[in-house]
């Protein structure tokens, strides 16, 4: 992925200094200097340096090289220019990038204390950032589709358009391109490719199907899991031809076969198709347009698309189309929604990316569109509480186990998630803990995230681990020793656990990390037919409305097998622009 820049310079001359002018206080507000201060991000220290004069923050260098890349980036750029309009460190989060913006806000604030600053004062003086009280612009862009949602389903569709050579906007409420695509790891589903065949796999488009069906514990839509199945070959060899090969097979839970296709790299396959379809949009010239939020769909008289609104930082827009295809994934973070049809998931935390807040459900809904499995949501079982960082099922698979607060385990680990999810709630207190050595931490890379962002506890001895825990130090010295027989042996007599087994638990130091279920995946959404046109309650299909991916529902059914969301993203996000294509001729 592209790294962004996280190193920004702001210059005085361009904002505090001439409008310090008209309001000079008669007090010097800092002892002029520069000053540093840093304050933990996600990953690392966030280092901001600010210089002062006797009145006014002249500059402000802020450094989060090391935070994730885009939203450090972000978070760094838009933040140095806000305080240094605002005068003050008291500014706006970046939506999104919250954790690294409160820790870039919290050294700003002990920067300018250290200033001499009174903050209280600073906040009281607070400058025009311009933003609410400046009157928007309006435009009206005429165009044949508008694409709301630019994360996997909608780059595959704006590409396919692109090839067609339609005119069309790709709209983006984040100012980033990816959402929850991006936090795919594992790989696409495919059947009867033609790399299963180079490597001998024998497979079929109807067993996918099967799979899927029993996967979603036949809730799904036959006719949508058919259609996934039947075109995932034709998916896979589109990817190949936009520079997004996915050859390397493994096997994935649900699947009868190898059938998971990932990056030759080992890459997470939604880091990297994200990367590659941003970058084929670069090299088509296609603009996506970011921080545009889309309010609104609009119909003719006879029920038609006819146009969507959306509003700009700058400019409030109206797009008059044909067609509108919703690529704006599903609702995971959006409490208030899940909570309305899942009142038993309030307060639980969530992996989703910010954008994941249903508004395409929603605008679907406002022109009677039906949905479908809406209450059917997917928890992943280790979620860390705090930074809602997913620890990934590969510790698990690895050979760490999850214990109580008594010490104890209480499941198969490697259940499916919901399974282990379930297990974990009927625990008091709702969690458990992840356990693992140091060996299992020398083979895992991902696992150096959380060290470093300060998840773990650690300890040389089991016993050390306990009393850090709260745990009773003998009751989990004879879990680990129990587990460790288990490896020894290759059976779990207790629980049943035949994988994630290869590696014993016995090379100090011990580390643990606190888990609970998260919001993963919401399975249900708008209701599509195979042509992904969005289908209202009575039946009939909204004319010039498609819609692919997350914020569609009857793919998954009842549960998401791995594999199928990058699948469901690809086959209907090119499904989607195919219709469009078709319907506006
Ligand atoms: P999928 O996997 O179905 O492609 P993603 O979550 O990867 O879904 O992508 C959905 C994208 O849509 C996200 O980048 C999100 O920020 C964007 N989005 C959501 N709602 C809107 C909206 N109202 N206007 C523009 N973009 C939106």
């Amino acid at each position: 992925m592209k790294k962004l820049i996280c190193l920004i310079l702001s210059l005085a001359m361009l904002f505090g200094v001439s409008a310090l002018a008209e309001t000079a206080p008669e007090q010097a507000i800092f002892t002029p200097g520069t000053y540093e201060a840093e304050a933990q991000g996600i990953f690392v220290p966030v280092k901001v340096q600010i210089t002062v004069d006797e009145n006014t923050i002249t500059n402000v260098l802020i450094d989060a090289t090391g935070e994730t890349p885009e939203l450090g980036g972000l978070a760094a750029g838009k933040l140095s220019e806000s305080i240094l309009l605002a005068q003050t460190p008291n500014v706006d989060v970046l939506s999104g990038a919250t954790v690294t913006s409160n820790a870039i806000i919290k050294a700003a604030t002990e920067a300018l204390e250290a200033a001499g600053a009174d903050i209280a004062v600073l906040d009281a003086n607070r400058r025009d950032l311009g933003g609410e009280d400046t009157p928007k612009g309006e435009q009206t862009v005429d165009t044949e589709v508008v694409v709301i949602g630019a994360g996997g389903a909608g780059m595959a569709a704006a590409i396919m358009l692109h090839q067609a050579g339609k005119d069309f906007v790709l709209l983006e409420k984040m100012p980033y391109a990816g959402g929850n695509t991006t936090k795919a790891t594992g790989g696409m589903n495919a059947a009867e490719t033609h790399y299963q065949k180079e490597q001998g796999i024998e497979d079929s488009t109807a067993l996918f199907a099967a799979d899927t069906m029993k996967g979603g514990h036949a809730l799904n839509d036959p006719a949508l899991v058919a259609t996934m199945a039947n075109l995932s070959s034709d998916a896979i060899d589109w990817l190949d031809s936009i520079g997004a090969a996915l050859p390397k097979i493994s096997f994935s839970g649900g699947a009868s076969v190898n059938r998971i296709h990932a990056p030759e790299d080992g890459s997470g396959v939604g880091g990297f198709l994200v990367d590659r379809f941003s970058a084929k949009l670069a090299e088509l010239g296609v603009e996506i347009l970011y921080n545009t939020k889309a309010t609104e769909l609009l119909t003719d008289g006879e029920g038609k698309i006819c146009g969507v609104k959306a509003e700009g930082e700058d400019t409030n827009y109206t797009f008059n189309c044909k067609a509108v295809i919703l690529a704006t994934g599903g609702f995971g973070a959006n409490e208030e929604m899940y909570t309305q049809y899942r009142p038993d998931l309030k307060g639980t935390v969530t992996t989703n990316a910010p954008g994941a807040t249903g508004d395409g459900i929603l605008m679907a809904q406002a022109l009677g569109a039906d949905l479908v499995d809406i209450e059917q949501i997917q928890l992943h079982p280790t979620v860390e509480q705090t930074t809602s960082m997913l620890i990934t099922e590969s510790v698990r698979g690895d050979g760490a186990i999850l214990v109580n607060q008594q010490g104890v385990r209480f499941t198969n680990e490697l259940l499916t998630r919901d399974a282990v999810s379930a297990a974990e709630l009927a625990q008091e207190g709702q969690y458990a803990y992840i356990l693992f050595d140091q060996n299992l931490r020398d083979h895992l890379k991902a696992i150096e995230k959380y060290v470093k962002a300060d998840l773990t506890v650690q300890s040389d001895t089991i016993e050390g681990l306990a009393e850090q825990l709260g745990i009773d130090p003998a009751t989990l010295a004879k879990t680990l020793a129990d587990w460790n027989e288990c490896v020894a042996n290759q059976r779990d007599p207790e629980f049943g656990r035949s994988t994630g087994m290869n590696a014993d638990l016995t090379t100090p130091p011990y580390y643990a990390i606190k888990v609970a279920p998260g919001i993963h995946h919401t399975m249900g959404g708008v209701k599509i037919d195979t042509a992904a046109q969005v289908i209202n309650t009575e039946g009939q299909p909204i004319p010039g409305l498609f819609a692919a991916g997350e914020v569609t529902g009857g793919v998954h059914g009842g549960n998401r097998l791995g594999g199928n969301a990058v699948a469901d993203i690809v086959i209907f996000g090119r499904i989607a622009a195919q219709s469009a294509i078709d319907y506006i001729k």
